[in-house]
């Protein structure tokens, strides 16, 4: 029966997106793997509830949020993608696990702000895996070393120059724009593009980031509300970085 496939593609790509939303949800929460729990009051939840229906929490009973739903959508639409048409370089498998390290990462960076140890260890581990596989050894110990190693120059220039204009202006630093988390993840994706891939990775993303921001800051300047300070995550952007040269292969690579 030809049904069939299509259907288990989407189930899979439904268990990806309840894998995302529920790492999303506990982990920046609790720090822990714990049963799920309610992002309203955090009274725990039983994982029927929480992953199928009705995603209501018995304590307080507010619903789950709209990005649960999204997320499951976008899950389910990107598994048939891949299957459909699956990345030259990395396949389905590795292709789609990739993708729901990545989307979880981008969403706790987007909601909080932060690139947890145990998720930049974790994708150490993937990484290291996926860039033998793909480059060799050494070619990944240089790609995860020249990522780190440049992102890290770029967090302290970065620092510095910030600093500098604070005290120039007498005002207290608030946020920075690029985070040690981010050091981490550029390390990270290092370790998946090699060396010399992760050259263009992080000119990808810092230029996607750049670009991003321009629209931000002009659209600022037209509402005529500006703030030079205000703070853009830079994880999606190398992510996106990532994902141009690793599932979009004949477009951004020869
Ligand atoms: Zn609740």
């Amino acid at each position: 029966m030809r049904i069939i496939l299509p259907i288990k593609i989407a189930l899979l790509g439904f268990a990806g997106g309840i894998f995302v939303n529920y790492i999303s949800d506990v982990l920046p929460q609790t720090r822990t793997l714990s049963k799920p729990i309610c992002m309203n009051c955090g009274h725990p939840q039983s994982w029927a509830n929480y992953i199928l229906w009705p995603r209501l929490c018995p304590s307080c009973g507010k619903r789950r949020r709209l990005r649960i739903w999204a997320v499951d959508a976008i899950a389910i639409i990107i598994a048939l993608w891949l299957w459909y048409s699956p990345p030259e370089i990395l396949g389905f498998w590795v292709g789609f696990v990739l993708l729901v390290y990545f989307g979880s990462l981008v969403i706790m960076d987007l909601e909080h702000r932060v690139i947890l140890h145990p998720v930049s260890i974790f994708g150490a581990v993937l990484g290291l895996g996926i860039g033998i596989w793909l480059h060799g050894f050494w070619d990944t110990i240089f790609g995860g070393a020249g990522g780190f190693g440049i992102m890290l120059f770029l967090y302290f220039f970065g620092g510095i120059f910030a600093q500098r204009l604070a005290r120039r202006r007498n005002e207290e630093l608030e946020e920075i724009a690029l985070g040690f988390g981010d050091v981490n993840l550029a390390g990270v994706i290092g370790l998946m593009l090699g060396w010399p891939g992760i050259l263009a990775g992080i000119f990808l993303g810092v230029f996607s980031a750049g670009v991003f921001s321009f629209f931000i800051i002009s659209g600022m300047i037209v509402a005529k509300r500006y703030k030079p300070f205000s703070v853009i995550p830079y994880g999606p952007f190398l992510v996106l970085g990532a994902v141009m040269l690793l599932y979009f292969k004949g477009i951004f690579l020869p």
